[in-house]
């Protein structure tokens, strides 16, 4: 009989670290085995099981084992399975993209968020003749080098430059150096910081890259004036807007945070909820700047396991499914609330300091301050790591998975779906409550 143990034992002889991606290697706990899952519920090798707060790090939606997911494998098989040549599937699936999606015109697909912003930069680049991207700090958009820096994997927070943007600090090894000189890393929510290095580098500056509400370091909106700005900067300056949705899209509503900001990017990328479990990833945007991509453009975007029948069929489902379905978002909302309005009161009752955003589900609890978190640099001081990992090693064994899951300098937000009940959020909060009663 094969147990925790027995697995880790074997998978560390054969497996870098034991795990597939270092991602499933949590502080404290190191990498679980699962043996099975359904809705938002999981279960270990050894049989214990948890209500899911990773739920594929955003991406499975609509919970484990989606209906709809199971009836797009089986239509899939009735044809091909995995030939990745031209269907109407695909047709399908960027025609309900462009009706959903306020940017969106046109569609190129991908298979990971990595390559959906890798492949949406290098399109800036290729619109605009220059080679500099803005992006911001804290704002996470895959593991490429272009985009890999200033970040929860950096080891410390840059310097200000006479530019006026923060020094890009690598989150990885490896990365080559100049690459600095063209990913330039600005505080987000910082106009003044903005105006100045688009002044300082002007002509040279190809695309801004954003969460445009950022969902990987805390939960943080954009100031309206920012968000705004930034529009009209990009049209002033001849600069291609990317909104990173990859985390964003199709959370909090059908149309993405565009919708719920109303401010229209030139493209976005997309990923995660898009699929409900299939890797794929997407980039959606106006015609005008869509159409330097290859066959029709120079720039290109193309791979073996792009557009494959049977992610384009999951992919379809998906989100034919969330679009008739809307009132999954509404229980969403509801879910939601009631998980921060409690946690809130928790908080306050036992004289903790803390403060919880959250944005279509995505739910940070951050410890340390009671006012809110407005850019990276909020959280990475304010943060109360101690306590949160006094707190987080309890969790795991009142079966909460991923929840309180720690980073390097800050947490990790937490993931409610619509596959979440009501009973699992009481429950959960019912053991928050107990897990910082005992951790004072
Ligand atoms: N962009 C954002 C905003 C993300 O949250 C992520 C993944 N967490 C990515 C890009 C990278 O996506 P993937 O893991 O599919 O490469």
């Amino acid at each position: 009989m094969m147990n925790e143990n027995a697995l880790r034992v074997r998978a560390e002889k054969v497996l870098v670290g034991g795990v597939t991606s270092a991602w499933n290697n949590f502080e404290i706990f190191g990498a679980k085995h699962f043996s099975g899952a359904t809705g938002a519920h999981i279960k270990d090798i050894d049989g214990k099981e948890y209500i899911d707060y990773c739920m594929g790090w955003g991406s499975l939606f609509m919970g484990h084992q989606p209906q709809f997911i199971r009836e797009a494998f089986d239509h899939a098989f009735n044809i091909g399975f995995g030939f990745q040549y031209e269907t109407e599937y695909s047709i399908k699936l960027a025609e309900l993209i462009i009706e959903i999606v306020p940017c969106a015109e046109k569609v190129r697909f991908a298979n990971s968020g990595t390559e959906a912003t890798q492949f949406a930069i290098r399109m800036a680049r290729s619109i605009t003749g220059r080679e500099k991207i803005i992006k911001f700090e804290g704002h996470f958009h895959g593991v490429h080098d272009y985009l890999l820096y200033s970040m929860d994997t950096s080891s410390r927070l840059g310097k200000k430059l006479e530019s006026g943007a923060f020094e890009s600090i690598p989150g990885s090894s490896g990365i080559p150096g100049f690459i600095k000189d063209v990913t330039i890393t600005l505080p987000y929510n910082d106009i003044n910081a903005l105006e100045q290095v688009l002044e300082y580098y002007k002509g040279e500056i190809a695309g801004i890259i954003m969460e445009p509400i950022c969902l990987a370091s805390a939960v943080i909106l954009p100031d309206k004036e920012f968000i705004n700005f930034i529009r009209e900067a990009c049209n002033q300056f001849g600069i291609l807007l990317i909104f990173d949705e990859v985390m964003s899209g199709f959370r909090e509503n059908i149309g993405g945070a565009q919708k719920t900001l109303d401010v229209i990017p030139d493209i976005a990328t997309f990923g995660k909820v898009l699929g409900c479990g299939m890797s794929i990833a997407a980039i959606a945007g106006k015609t005008q700047y869509m159409d330097v991509l290859a066959p029709i453009g120079p720039s290109v975007a193309s791979g073996t396991n792009t557009g494959r029948l049977l992610t384009m069929m999951g992919s379809y489902y998906a989100l034919s499914y969330l679009k008739n379905h809307q009132e999954c978002y509404e229980k969403l909302r509801k879910l939601s609330k009631r998980f921060d309005d409690s946690a809130t009161e928790i908080l306050t009752r036992n004289g903790i300091k803390g403060v919880i955003q959250s944005y279509g589900g995505r739910t940070v609890i951050h410890f340390g301050t009671d006012n809110p978190i407005h850019n990276f640099r909020d959280t990475v001081t304010t943060w109360d790591k101690k306590f949160h990992l006094k707190c987080y090693e309890k969790t795991m064994a009142n079966g909460l998975y991923a929840f309180l899951l720690p980073l390097l300098v800050c947490p990790e937000p937490l993931c409610i779906t619509p596959s979440h009940t009501f009973e699992d959020i009481d429950q959960t909060l019912n053991i928050f409550e107990d897990i910082i009663k005992q951790s004072k």
